[in-house]
């Protein structure tokens, strides 16, 4: 659909590819969700650059390269069943629901969670779940997920997200320190977790029992 924002948004797809975005799968979706529509008024001149924007409660709606990195390296399926965590604006759990067939996603702060819903049901997006709540212990009652992606940074991958892996399931995590994180891909080979580095990132913390100790977690 013809919008304002066109011409910046297939821009921004020229920039994703020039990254190393591939997935034609990926790219469309990153045509067909409208990132302005779920960032904030105030920093929506900025929605279509290849960077993280503000999104109020000291926390950003990620890089797109970076969102669409994860979803390539993970190799989506039509049949896959998502976890995400860290729903922020609901932008990336808006690209995940074209992708695969449905998408859990926890987000910890409330207000963010709401807005999210509300942008999801006015796009009339309906495969996707949301829960208020620590994600770092996952979402047993969906478990197991065929791709798990984290989008703030741990001191580790929490244990319940392992446990809560398919076999052969992949998780993507940014694990380091409060600033600076490696992007790691744990993949379930029974009860084996092979861990390897994708790249170096940087992410908000992620808050909560198996992640960082922080207000309110
Ligand atoms: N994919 C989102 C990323 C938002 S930033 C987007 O592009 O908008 C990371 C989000 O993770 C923040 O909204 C933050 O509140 C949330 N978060 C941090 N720790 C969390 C936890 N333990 N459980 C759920 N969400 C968490």
């Amino acid at each position: 659909m013809t919008d304002r924002y066109e011409g910046q948004r297939r821009a921004l797809i020229g920039v994703m590819q020039q990254r190393g975005i591939r997935d034609l799968n990926v790219l469309r979706a990153f045509d067909t969700i409208h990132r302005h529509e779920f960032i904030p008024e105030s920093m929506r001149h900025q929605a279509y650059q290849d960077a993280p924007v503000p999104i109020g409660f000291q926390q950003t709606a990620s890089q797109p390269s970076l969102q669409g990195l994860y979803m390539q390296v993970l190799d989506l399926k039509p049949t896959h069943k998502v976890l995400e965590v860290g729903t922020g604006c609901g932008f990336q759990t808006a690209v995940l629901a074209q992708l695969v067939d449905r998408v859990y996603s926890v987000e910890r702060i409330r207000e963010l969670a709401v807005r999210a819903r509300e942008r999801l049901d006015e796009l009339r997006i309906s495969n996707v779940a949301i829960l208020v709540g620590d994600g770092t212990i996952g979402w047993s009652r969906y478990a197991p997920y065929d791709a798990i992606l984290v989008a703030a940074g741990g001191p580790e991958v929490p244990r319940p997200l392992m446990e809560q892996l398919a076999e052969g399931g992949r998780m993507l995590i940014p694990v380091g320190s409060r600033t600076m994180q490696r992007l790691m891909l744990v993949e379930r080979k029974g009860d084996a977790f092979e861990q390897r580095e994708v790249t170096e990132c940087t992410f908000v913390p992620l808050l909560g029992r198996f992640g960082w100790s922080g207000e309110g977690s």
